[in-house]
This record gives structure tokens, sequence and C-alpha cells, in this order.
């Protein structure tokens, strides 16, 4: 059970998923972020600029930031297809932990909390974007207080 991750924390007692509009989390967003990396956060108005993709990482280079990005705007479809999709990664790789993890996120304050740090796991590791099950696992261990 998550008991005290970041979002249980600043959002408490919300339990339900609505549409999120990330605009209105920015100062969430970059708290969270910062607790781990330097990063720019930057949020697109299309989603087809992250190639349909919820979230994405640019690394830095010696003159500039790392970058992470994420749509203005994500539905409860959105959320849960994502929620489904770890799900089916987890079974499939035979991780019960991200199975676990995608059933236990039940707000969507807690699904942008698991959004934001799989992209600062990617920076934070300088894992590639074949390395999901790895940074959905970090997420995991972060929003459990194992780190
Ligand atoms: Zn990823």
């Amino acid at each position: 059970m998550i008991e005290h991750s970041f979002a249980q924390d600043n959002f408490k007692g919300l339990t339900i998923m609505d549409d999120l509009q990330l605009t209105e989390h920015r100062s969430f967003i970059e708290r969270l972020v910062g607790r781990h990396i330097t990063a720019r956060v930057k949020l697109v108005p299309w989603k087809a600029e992250l190639g349909g993709k919820l979230g994405q990482a640019h690394w830095g280079s010696p003159t500039e930031l790392p970058l992470i990005l994420h749509p203005e705007c994500i539905t409860v479809a959105e959320i849960e297809q994502s929620l489904f999709e770890l799900a089916l990664r987890g079974r499939v790789t035979g991780n019960p932990k991200l199975m676990e993890h995608a059933d236990e996120i039940g707000s969507s304050e807690q699904y942008l909390e698991h959004l934001v740090l799989h992209e600062v796991a990617h920076i934070k590791n300088n894992w590639r974007q074949d390395r999901e099950t790895d940074c959905d696992l970090w997420v995991y261990a972060e929003m459990h207080g194992e780190t």
C-alpha cells in the first residue's frame, strides 16, 4: 500500500481518478522533480509532440539542464490505459511489483507522482528508453519508502 508518498502527503484524502490538468500541478511537479534531480519541466499542449506518450525525458548537455516533458492535460482514460499497460508489462516480464503498483494507484495525484518519477528515474539513473521496467521498479521503491 502507498502510505507516505509525496502525492499522499500533499493531497490528503484524495482517492479519486479525475482528468489531470498538469498546468494546475506545476509546482507539485517541480517540487517532486527537485527532490531528486535538477531539471526543467515543460508542459506541452499537444501530445503528438511527445509521440503520443505521457512523459519524456531529455538528458542535458554540459550547458543545458535535463528536461522533463509532459502534456498539459491527461484524461482518466489515458491514466487507466497507462496503468493497464504497466500491469500487463509486469505480467509479461514476471514483475509482480508492477502489477501491484498499477493496482494500488488509486488517485490521479498518485498517478501523476508515478508518471513524473518515471521520467526522473530515466535521468537520475541514466537509463535509456529500453529500461522502462527498471524505471518503474525505481518508482515503486521510491513511493514505498524503500530508498
Ligand atoms: Zn520511460
